[in-house]
C-alpha cells in the first residue's frame, strides 16, 4: 500500500479510549472536507501501515439523504481512526423487490476483486455511531457492532445481529457470505446468525455503551414489502448455507454499473424475484 504513514497503534488506542466523546450529527453539513478522499471513496493517505484496510459495505435504495449522511459521518469517524478503507454502495434497478443479502453479496465482491481488503463492515444506511472511540475494525470472530440502536432502545432480541456486523474475510468465506434468496423484509440477519453458528465462528458483540448507534428515521419503504414466508424458509434456508449464497451468485443479477462517485464507490445491479427463486426452488420449496 502507497502513500501510508507508519503510526503506532497502541498509542492510537490510548487517545481514542480517553476521548469519550459522544458524536452528535443530524443532516446537517459536517465541519470536514474530504479532499485526501479518492474517487470511489477510497481512503490511503494518512492511514496506519498496521492496522487493517476495511471496506463499509452500504446495502441501498430510496434514502437519498440518509446516505449522505452516513457516509460523510464514516469518512470523517475513520480518517480520525487513521485506517484505511473503501465505501462500497449497493443499489438494485426498480422496479424490484428489495433484497439485502444480496445487495451485500455483489458489494463484497466488488470490494474484494478490487481492493484485498481485510475486514468488511456490512452496515445499515440510517445508523450513525455515536462514539468516536468505537473503532471500525474486525476481531478473531465476527464481531456485531451496534449493540444498541436508539429505535430500539437497545437490541430488538438477543439474537439480533443485524445493523452493523464486522467481518473478516475469511469469516465471509466460510458462511458463503449471506443467503441470495430473501425478498422483502427480514430475515438475512437472522440467516446469517445461524451460518455463524453452524459454523462454529462464535461472535462477539461490542459493549452496549461503546455500540451505540443513533437511527435515522424512516418509515417502511414501498420496495421493501415484509417478507412473512421468512420464519418457513428458515429451515430450508439453513441446510443450504453452501448452496446460497457468494458461490451460487454469478447466475442470479446483472452489473449494470460500477461508479467511481466522490464519496463511495456505487454497484447498480439488476435481479428479478421470479427468475432468482425459480433458479433456486429446490431451496426455496425443498
Ligand atoms: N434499505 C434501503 N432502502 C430500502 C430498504 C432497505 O436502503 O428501501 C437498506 C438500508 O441500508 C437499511 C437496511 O436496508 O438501513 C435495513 O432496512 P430497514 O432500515 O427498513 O430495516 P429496519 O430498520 O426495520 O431493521
Ligand atoms: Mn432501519
Amino acid at each position: 500500500m502507497d502513500n501510508v504513514l507508519p503510526c503506532n497503534v497502541e498509542d492510537r488506542l490510548q487517545e481514542l479510549l480517553l476521548d469519550d466523546e459522544e458524536t452528535n450529527i443530524g443532516n446537517d453539513e459536517l465541519p470536514v472536507t474530504f479532499k485526501d478522499v479518492q474517487p470511489g471513496g477510497k481512503y490511503v493517505q494518512k492511514c496506519c501501515a498496521f492496522a487493517q484496510k476495511v471496506a463499509i459495505i452500504i446495502p441501498y435504495g430510496d434514502r437519498k439523504e440518509q446516505l449522505d449522511t452516513v457516509v460523510r459521518h464514516l469518512h470523517r469517524l475513520l480518517q480520525s481512526q487513521h485506517l484505511c478503507y473503501g465505501i462500497y454502495v449497493s443499489e438494485l434497478a426498480y422496479p424490484t423487490v428489495f433484497n439485502k443479502g444480496l445487495l451485500m453479496n455483489v458489494a463484497y465482491l466488488t470490494a474484494r476483486d478490487e481492493g484485498h481488503y481485510d475486514c468488511y463492515i456490512f452496515h445499515d444506511v440510517d445508523l450513525i455511531s455515536q462514539k468516536e472511540r468505537h473503532l471500525y475494525i474486525c476481531g478473531e470472530k465476527p464481531n456485531h457492532m451496534s449493540s444498541f440502536n436508539t429505535k430500539f432502545g437497545g437490541l430488538p432480541y438477543i439474537k439480533y445481529i443485524g445493523g452493523v456486523l464486522a467481518l473478516n474475510d475469511t469469516h465471509v468465506r466460510v458462511v458463503n457470505g449471506f443467503s441470495n434468496l430473501l425478498f422483502g423484509w427480514g430475515g438475512e440477519d437472522d440467516v446469517m446468525e445461524m451460518r455463524i453458528a453452524d459454523k462454529h465462528l462464535g461472535l462477539t458483540r461490542v459493549s452496549a455503551d461503546i455500540g451505540r448507534y443513533k437511527a435515522l428515521p424512516h418509515d417502511r419503504d414501498k420496495g421493501n414489502p415484509v417478507n412473512n414466508d421468512r420464519y418457513k424458509m428458515y429451515r430450508t434456508l439453513r441446510k443450504h448455507t453452501d448452496q446460497d449464497g457468494l458461490t451460487s451468485l454469478a447466475g442470479l443479477y446483472e452489473l449494470l454499473k460500477v461508479e467511481r462517485r466522490p464519496l463511495y464507490t456505487w454497484i447498480y445491479i439488476k435481479c428479478n424475484k421470479t427468475e432468482v427463486l425459480q433458479k433456486n426452488k429446490n431451496i426455496v420449496f425443498g
